[in-house]
């Protein structure tokens, strides 16, 4: 009897890993750019994962705060999924080896983050959570005998048979090219931060995955809600910033114009810890007439314990943040829309799976809530994990093969030039007389490359909902 023909699991962030692991004993091939967790933006994650594990708290309490950052335009049984699903997907993290932060009576410490009615945010090494987590995630997966991993390449097609996708092609890290079979293929590539100028996503998330799904046809939801980050550290000509986290402000920091007023005070009940959206359009406007800092002086010599991250970051940019303002932009950070996807992570694909940041299953609404989505990529992945291990063969040997590629990427001056676009047509800040143009440089720049392709997918999308929600602003 022939070997069972494996899953191929594209991408090795949160939802990849975690699909490839509840996967087991089915064998699985997990292809991913890098060899081990660098360049996810899931190893960036400095927050930590929501759940509610607290004596006081409920599921049902973090649902609602799901759906109020969401406008209520989230798919409510995937919200009940994700909140119900989530004690239990941090239980499964510590299986894993995930050693969360505990207090001194032994219980998980629990942190607070905006738009939670109560502190529900567990972490681990501090601010480090993403990366501890995809720690224990790559050692485990290292030692799975089902899974096999080949690192260093780059997924850029599908191979479909009679319509069913049943394989990907991939080019390898000496350039050669070639395709490999699969019993179901799985995208879980991240997020899309790539096609904006200022992002906080790792080079990594350039929406290649979502691209591929796109050119086969597969159906796209909520493409237009894209969550900006306020506060990224403002680096003139890069284009990754490092993010400069929310808690700071939680701990007194606020953010000033050129000329040293508050940016925040007199705009909102909440001042510097108004919603993520409000404060990041802000930020944008103040950017555009001279420039935004956060004054963090008064966290002092606390600084380089509380916010290792943030401090390193500064410190390596020659700013010392315990007595200088730090620059700050914002950054694409999270997109809420992606593949469509129901709660297993089945595609409109027979044979397409997507999970994590590419797909969508309407789970954040129109803005994502603070901490829920690594907490998405373990619950959402450990339920396509199930599906995958009693996925049966896909059958049919002699079908007729057909393949779908990516268009070769833009040339480096043409992204350069998209980057800019989107930030300013899709930005924190949208209006139809922007994006109109927009749309049509995005048609022509998509003759050319991938990215425009999907930059004018979003493009489009944003055009359709002339009403501002949650995310999505709308100017006009
Ligand atoms: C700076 C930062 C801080 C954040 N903080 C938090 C937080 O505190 N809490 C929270 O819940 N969320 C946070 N988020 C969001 C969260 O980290 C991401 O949404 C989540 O990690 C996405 O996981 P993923 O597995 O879908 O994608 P990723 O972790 O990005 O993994 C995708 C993988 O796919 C690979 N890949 C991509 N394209 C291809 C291709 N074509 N071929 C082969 N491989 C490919 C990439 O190399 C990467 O390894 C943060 C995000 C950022 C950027």
């Amino acid at each position: 009897m022939s070997a069972p023909t494996p899953v191929v699991i594209v991408g090795g962030g949160i939802a990849g890993l975690t699909a490839a692991l509840a996967a087991a004993p089915a064998p699985v091939l997990l292809l991913n750019r890098a060899r081990g967790a660098e360049h996810a933006a899931s190893a960036l994650a400095q927050g930590g994962i929501a759940a509610a594990v607290g004596t006081d708290d409920t599921p049902q309490a973090h649902a609602r705060d799901t759906c109020d950052a969401g406008s209520h335009r989230n798919d409510r049984a995937m919200v009940d999924v994700l909140t119900e699903g989530a004690p239990a997907a941090i239980e499964w993290l510590q299986w894993q080896g995930v050693a969360f932060d505990r207090d001194e009576g032994g219980a998980l410490r629990l942190g607070r983050e905006g738009g939670h009615d109560r502190p529900r945010i567990v972490h681990a090494g501090g601010d480090a959570t993403g990366a501890k987590v995809m720690e224990a995630l790559v050692a485990v997966a290292r030692r799975s005998p089902h899974i096999e991993r080949r690192a260093g390449v780059d997924v850029d097609g599908l191979v479909l048979r009679d319509g069913r996708v049943c394989g990907v092609c991939v080019t390898n890290p000496d350039g050669t090219r070639e395709a490999l079979h699969g019993r179901a293929v799985v995208l879980a590539t991240g997020g899309i931060g790539g096609l904006f100028a200022q992002t906080s996503n790792p080079p990594d998330a350039d929406g290649s995955g979502l691209a591929l799904a796109l050119a086969a046809g597969a159906a796209m939801r909520d493409l237009e809600f894209v969550q900006f980050h306020p506060t990224a550290l403002a680096l003139p000509g890069l284009h990754s910033l490092p993010l400069v986290t929310e808690a700071l402000r939680g701990a007194g920091a606020r953010l000033l114009d050129a000329d040293g007023n508050s940016l925040m005070d007199g705009l909102h009940p909440l001042a510097d810890l108004a919603p993520r959206d409000i404060v990041a359009r802000r930020v944008w406007r103040a950017c555009r007439e001279g420039g935004a800092w956060l004054d963090a002086h008064r966290i002092g010599a606390a600084f380089p314990s509380q916010f290792p991250t943030v401090f390193r970051a500064c410190m390596e940019r020659g700013i010392d943040p315990r007595v200088q303002p730090i620059p700050v932009a914002p950054a694409a950070h999270f997109h809420m829309g992606g593949i469509k996807v129901d709660a297993d992570g089945r595609t409109s694909l027979p044979g397409l799976h997507a999970v994590g940041e590419v797909a969508c299953n309407g789970v954040h609404g129109a803005n994502r809530l603070a901490s829920n989505s690594l907490l998405e990529g373990v619950v959402f992945g450990r339920r396509l994990g199930r599906l995958l291990r009693v996925l049966p063969e896909s059958g049919n040997e002699h079908g007729r093969f057909t393949l779908v590629r990516r268009k070769p990427s833009l040339d480096a001056a043409s992204l350069a030039g998209l980057r800019e676009l989107m930030m300013r047509a899709m930005g924190p800040v949208r209006e139809g007389e922007a994006l109109r143009p927009a749309l049509e440089e995005c048609a022509a720049l998509a003759e050319l490359g991938w990215q425009g392709g999907l930059a004018r997918a979003m493009v489009e999308a944003a055009l359709r909902r002339t009403e501002s929600l949650g995310a999505h602003f709308r100017l006009d």
